[in-house]
């Protein structure tokens, strides 16, 4: 547990609009609190952090880190120059969103070494993208690209959402066509969801709007995984893929159960086995760093077996699955002696396999992932 950290997570909470579907930590027409973002996000670094910490993986996510206009992007990328700066070969990532993505920006992005842009498109339909209350739509998307591309940028992520209301199955292979012919380096597809305290979970009550099929939901899933992996995509989480090479060596870090620092509202750290969230509320997250207090709402010091039931839920997304020799070294037990009945038998209906060291889910498993994991948990 206790490697160096070499991962860091950074969360700018800042958006055009707030998505009807979106429950991350977001606020918007907040213009005002910008410049003190930054400067809490300043404190909170630098009062974690003894000195400059190098890292191998840093990840602004959001939100939307390129709503900061490009005067602030400036200062938050010299901030963490200075404290997190990156070590030799780093993947320094950003995620955006293809609204309001100037060049100017994208200048900002290259000159402090970003090397990684994950867009938000979700849809290459204008209809699916309204659905989804986005402000951009596919044209943009393109020209977004072409200008990344311009600019420098060799490893571009694309992020899809599928199983959006009205969608068809067609609609969804010619976004999947569509994402293919830009040529992204990485692609992760996720299928809708309704989550609790969303616009999206109230107007489903009142049945204004209507989750898609599960079949429906079941041949999209299984549409990307044929589709991208036709297009020389490798799939290597339940959710990503990406050219060889290009996987994304953040997400990995959490996947891998291994220790990470997080900062901004909303964010979690993981260190010396412990979780550490902050405050999701952005002006509640600002008030606690002014006071001098910390920006920590709940802390979690897994046990050891919290932790290897976790190691199972996330080294299972993995298609590689789980290595079952050095789990059992680092958590002194086997991931069968977790749920022996309920592990037999997602090996015999083919749901689980165990292919020589590693235990992974079979294809079929994919679709049924929370289904299985749940027993373990
Ligand atoms: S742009 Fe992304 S983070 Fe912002 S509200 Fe929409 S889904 Fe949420």
């Amino acid at each position: 547990m206790n490697h160096p950290v070499n991962a860091a997570y950074i969360h700018v909470p800042f958006c055009i609009h707030r998505c009807g579907y979106c429950d991350f930590t977001v606020i918007t027409d907040r213009d005002d609190l910008l410049s003190i973002y930054l400067d809490c996000l300043e404190t909170e670094i630098t009062s974690m952090l003894s000195g400059p910490h190098a890292v191998e993986t840093l990840f602004i996510g959001g939100g939307t880190p390129n709503y900061l206009p490009a005067s602030h992007l400036e200062r938050l990328l010299s901030l963490l120059r200075k404290w997190l700066p990156l070590k030799a070969g780093a993947e320094f990532s950003i995620e955006c969103n293809p609204e309001d993505f100037t060049s100017e920006r994208m200048d900002v992005l290259a000159k402090y070494d970003i090397n990684r842009v994950s867009l938000g498109i979700q849809s290459f339909q204008a209809e699916h993208l309204k659905t989804l209350e986005r402000g951009h739509n596919p044209e943009t998307v393109v020209d977004v690209v072409q200008r990344l591309r311009k600019r420098g940028f060799e490893n571009v992520s694309f992020d899809l959402i599928f199983a959006v209301p009205g969608q068809s199955l067609e609609d969804w292979n010619s976004t999947l066509e569509r994402a293919i012919h830009l040529e992204p380096e990485h692609v992760s597809t996720y299928g809708l969801t309704f989550e609790k305290g969303t616009s999206f979970w109230t107007r489903r009550l009142k049945q204004d709007i209507r989750p898609a099929d599960e079949e429906l939901e079941r041949s999209m899933y299984a549409a990307a995984m044929q589709t991208l992996s036709q297009a020389g995509f490798e799939q290597y989480e339940l959710s990503n893929h990406a050219r060889p090479g290009f996987q994304c060596r953040h997400n990995q870090v959490y996947w891998n159960a291994e220790q990470y620092f997080g900062f901004g509202p909303g964010a979690a750290s993981f260190l010396d086995g412990e979780r550490a969230m902050r405050y999701r509320s952005v002006t509640g997250w600002m008030k606690h760093i002014q006071t001098g207090e910390s920006p920590v709402a709940e802390r979690e010091t897994l046990t050891l077996d919290l932790a290897c039931r976790e190691a199972v839920m996330l080294g299972l997304r993995k298609i590689e699955g789980i290595d079952l020799a050095a789990f059992e070294e680092r958590y002194e037990s086997t991931v069968r002696d977790l749920a022996p009945d309920a592990y037999d038998q997602f090996i015999q209906s083919n749901l689980l396999e165990q292919k020589r060291d590693r235990l992974q889910l079979t294809y079929e498993g994919r679709f049924l992932a929370d289904t299985v994991v749940a027993e373990f948990l």
